[in-house]
């Protein structure tokens, strides 16, 4: 998702204009400027938390054995 830094804003790629500039200041969006730390952390955090409930899982059929 195209990023402008100078009016902090996110654009939607039909948004741009032809130059695949932004749209109301004409400056070049930055590619995929603060979305992939965020992705980054969603899918850690998604890991680990489904790290844990299989952890919970095994453990619960160890004692259930
Ligand atoms: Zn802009």
């Amino acid at each position: 998702m195209p990023w402008c830094e100078t009016c902090d804003e996110r654009l939607g790629t039909d948004e741009l204009t032809d130059e695949g500039r932004c749209p109301f200041c004409g400056a070049e969006p930055l590619e995929h400027r603060s979305s992939p730390w965020y992705f980054k952390f969603m899918v850690v955090a998604t890991v680990i938390y489904l790290g844990y409930r299989a952890f919970q899982g095994m453990t619960w059929v160890i004692h259930h054995i």
